[in-house]
């Protein structure tokens, strides 16, 4: 597809979404469903590694300390199982999933009671029970677990070609390796790239890390910080050492708080590797998206080694030395919210940004609230969380 000569194509849609990511297919096929004439611009060739969703898994939880996001899982539950439905792919493997943390701890104590209150099935484990059920964590003074017994694997690349075959087969064109270059707002957007230019009644921005270099002609910059990744794989050590008795038991798991670490530390069952753990730290160094080798050393957080300590600490049956070790992007807002909204000027031009290291599992919920934005609804959801104007100081100029 890339490169491809359009002549002859209609350039005039109904929709355009820039950003063939998760969020960016799921809102193009939610369109395309809806019955408008949509076109998906990806400025890389299709599938690529250089964004935020590449890669064979991520954690899919009902969990949350906020009840804002377990509503919207409940509805996002039954959209991956009616892609998987439609679409004839198995996308998700159920794998209970451990909260770790200090049974004082208030984000520990958020969880728990959040997992009560929204009926999430679920046990507590004191740490010899935790022993006995899931060999390998070694809680210490006061620690403890709990589990979401709904969570599990999402396979996210075969999620991303599944979102991407169904948006094509509802109608809906891609055009990738087209970089979008500048966006002209009006009650018909023009959307210039570097192969030609569109038009549409309404425009939907997913474009991860470098969306505000597209909200920057707009008048627009959103307070959000483009973060490198560590992405971890960790093998157990050799048998006799024995604590890990089969990686391929392993669970999901998530640190709420535990002492020692400003940001917590996540693992699941590797899809990638398989025999290895992936386990990863949930913050990065700050990076400019289009040099993610190029890190600015006053701020280069240090990931693997945190991540070391916790092996040792937490899963002693690991190596503390990871196996194979990749990056990964996040786009971060400052309270780690999704940006979910309406340009403040153009209302024609929704924005859906910032998913901060935890948007993959809410990517069909996602892509249908930026539809029904951009089609002039209001969403069943309370986006009050979600929109622009709660940041104080989002730098607006000529607006
Ligand atoms: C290591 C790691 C682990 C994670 N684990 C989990 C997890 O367990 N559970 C979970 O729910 N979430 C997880 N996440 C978060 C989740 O993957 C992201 O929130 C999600 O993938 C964000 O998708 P996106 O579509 O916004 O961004 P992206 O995937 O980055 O997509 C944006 C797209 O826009 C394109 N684009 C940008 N500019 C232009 C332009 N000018 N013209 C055309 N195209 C353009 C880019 O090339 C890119 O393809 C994880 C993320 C990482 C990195």
């Amino acid at each position: 597809m890339a490169g491809q000569i359009y002549a002859g194509h209609s350039r005039c849609y109904d929709a355009i979404v820039v950003g063939a990511g998760i969020q960016g297919l799921f809102a193009a096929y939610q369109l395309a469903k809806r019955g408008q004439k949509t076109l998906l611009l990806e400025q890389f060739p299709l599938p690529h590694t250089r964004g935020s969703s590449q890669g064979q898994s991520r954690i899919i939880r009902s969990a949350y300390p906020q009840d804002y996001y377990i509503l919207m899982m409940g509805e996002a539950y039954r959209l991956w199982a009616a892609l998987e439905a439609e679409a004839g792919v198995k996308l998700y493997r159920p794998t209970p999933m451990l909260v770790l943390g200090h049974q004082e701890n208030p984000k520990f104590q958020n969880y728990r009671q959040s997992i009560e209150r929204h009926h999430i099935p679920s046990e507590a484990f004191t740490p010899q029970a935790l022993a006995q059920k899931f060999s390998g964590f070694y809680p210490h003074g006061g620690e403890m677990a709990v589990s979401d017994l709904s969570a599990g694997v999402l396979y996210a690349n075969k999620a991303l070609q599944a979102v991407q075959d169904q948006f094509q087969r509802q109608g809906g064109t891609v055009h990738d390796g087209e970089k979008v270059l500048n966006i002209l707002p009006g009650a018909l957007v023009t959307v210039s790239t570097s192969q030609g230019e569109y038009q549409a009644k309404r425009l939907v921005v997913t474009a991860g890390p470098w969306t505000n270099r597209l909200l920057a002609p707009l008048g627009l910059q959103l307070p959000l910080q483009p973060l490198r990744i560590s992405v971890c794989y960790w093998k157990a050590k050799g048998q006799g050492h024995g604590s890990h008795r089969s990686l391929e038991q392993f669970p999901c798991f998530l640190s709420a708080g535990l002492s020692g670490h400003a940001h917590d530390v996540y693992g699941l069952p590797s899809d990638e590797y398989p025999g290895l753990v992936k386990i990863c730290y949930h913050h990065g160094s700050p990076v400019d998206p289009d040099q993610p080798d190029q890190l600015g050393h006053a701020s280069a957080v240090p990931d693997v080694r945190i991540l070391q300590d916790f092996v040792r600490k937490y899963l002693p049956g690991l190596e503390p030395e990871p196996a194979v070790q990749e990056r990964c992007l996040y786009t971060n807002t400052p309270d780690e919210d999704f940006v979910l909204d309406r340009h403040p000027r153009f209302r024609n031009i929704i924005i859906g940004a910032g998913f901060s290291g935890h948007g993959f599992k809410f990517a069909p919920v996602i892509g249908k609230i930026l539809c029904e934005l951009s089609l002039g609804e209001e969403p069943f959801y309370n986006l009050a969380p979600f929109q622009i104007s709660r940041f104080s100081t989002p730098s607006k100029a000529n607006l």
